[in-house]
């Protein structure tokens, strides 16, 4: 690797952001305190829903969300196999089953006409886990349509989708419960971090509880300072001061990051749409938050294996996403899944590669990917 590598991901942080975690260092306040709610509040309104929860992951978020919905022990909830596997391992954590649906071969979201299907010969599905890839919202009308039909709950995996518009509105104010993740290569980064957002008081008032350990202060003498009654068993969810002071920051700089990022896209797609491969696809119905840019590669031109090393000896980083769940060693052995029972999936995660796509890139490095990827394909 050469001195100047580009790495595939990177965190934009400012001033701003410093400041207010050396502010919160010298507060005494490092846990869950004053920029944790503010940072909520921020949120909500930014999102335009009335509860949102700060959370240590989107992990947590999606697990907590599954909880309050009522999910249980051998109930199934049907999900996207082209995702991470944190998306699935909170249907196991309630000791419930995914059950996969292949994703459209275009957005490479979850298929709404087989999860239609799916939802029809399936039983004992009680919620869908709709994941919206690079930052690019699923079709959702038909998939609230089938939920309303099928009677199931709609959390949405929104690790990638901060901000993203579908059909002019938010994602967060669509499904039941939505959970989006400050991960550091995330839109928002926070380095570890997660925020739930929902319209229903019952459910945020159950998801703040579970969060920290069960632990309700309401319930009980409001007036008292040291009392608590433990109502569930809980976990240790909650968010760290230092970690929002990250995002409150982060969060003011949404929209710009925003910005850059579709910009970064649109020289990608631009200078690249000549060459064989395939440039992503983007649905009339939704904006995209472009927290990855995937090209498709034409394996009969180059395998993906020699793309890939290329790209690194030029000092320049990349990543797959995703590597399917039913080629997971534990999702396929448990559920007893074949390469061939997701087609799309299989054909689209062999062709895949994510180019770096971040705001602190300049147009520079943005030219050396471009050029980079010219030379090795033409
Ligand atoms: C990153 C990611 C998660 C997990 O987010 P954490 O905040 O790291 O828990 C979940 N789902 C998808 C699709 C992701 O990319």
């Amino acid at each position: 690797m050469n001195d100047n590598f580009l790495p595939f991901a990177l965190p934009c942080i400012g001033e701003e952001e410093i400041n207010e975690v050396v502010d919160t260092l010298k507060s005494g306040w490092l846990t869950t305190g004053p920029k944790t709610k503010r940072f909520q509040n921020d949120f909500a309104q930014f999102v335009g829903v009335d509860h949102a929860l700060a959370v240590n992951s989107c992990t947590a978020g999606l697990h907590l969300a599954l909880e309050a919905i009522g999910i249980q022990a051998g109930d199934k909830v049907i999900t996207s196999p082209y995702t991470f596997t944190a998306t699935a391992e909170v249907i196991r954590y309630l000791g419930a089953d995914p059950v996969f649906v292949d994703i459209d071969p275009q957005t490479f979201n979850i298929d709404p006409y087989q999860l239609a299907a799916t939802l029809d010969i399936v039983d004992g599905v009680k919620a869908i886990i709709p994941v919206h890839f690079a930052g690019q919202a699923c079709d959702m009308d038909p998939i609230l349509e089938s939920a309303a039909e099928f009677s199931v709950k709609v959390v949405e995996d929104a690790a990638h989708a901060l901000p993203t518009l579908y059909k002019g509105r938010m994602v967060g104010s669509l499904g039941d419960i939505t959970v989006y993740s400050f991960y550091v290569t995330k839109t928002l980064a926070t380095g570890e971090g997660g925020m739930i957002a929902t319209a229903n008081p019952e459910y945020a008032e159950r998801m703040s509880i579970l969060r920290l350990h069960g632990m309700s202060r309401d319930v009980f003498d409001r007036n008292s300072s040291w009392h608590y009654d433990v109502v569930a068993p809980g976990f240790k969810y909650n968010m760290t001061d230092m970690a929002a002071a990250l995002g409150i920051h982060q969060l003011q700089k949404a929209e710009s990051f925003q910005q850059r990022r579709a910009e970064i896209a649109n020289l990608y797609t631009n200078n690249l749409n000549d060459l064989p491969l395939t440039i992503p696809y983007q649905a009339d119905y939704s904006s995209h938050a472009w927290h990855l840019y995937v090209i498709q590669l034409d394996l009969a031109t180059i395998d993906r294996n020699t793309f890939i090393e290329r790209m690194a000896a030029a000092g320049i980083g990349t990543s797959v996403h995703f590597i399917p769940l039913h080629l997971q060693t534990y999702w396929r052995d448990r559920y007893d899944l074949k390469a061939e029972d997701f087609p799309v999936a299989l054909d689209v995660y062999n062709r895949a590669v994510s180019l770096p796509i971040y705001p602190c890139m300049s147009d520079d490095d943005v030219d050396r990917v471009i050029t980079q990827v010219r030379t090795i394909l033409k």
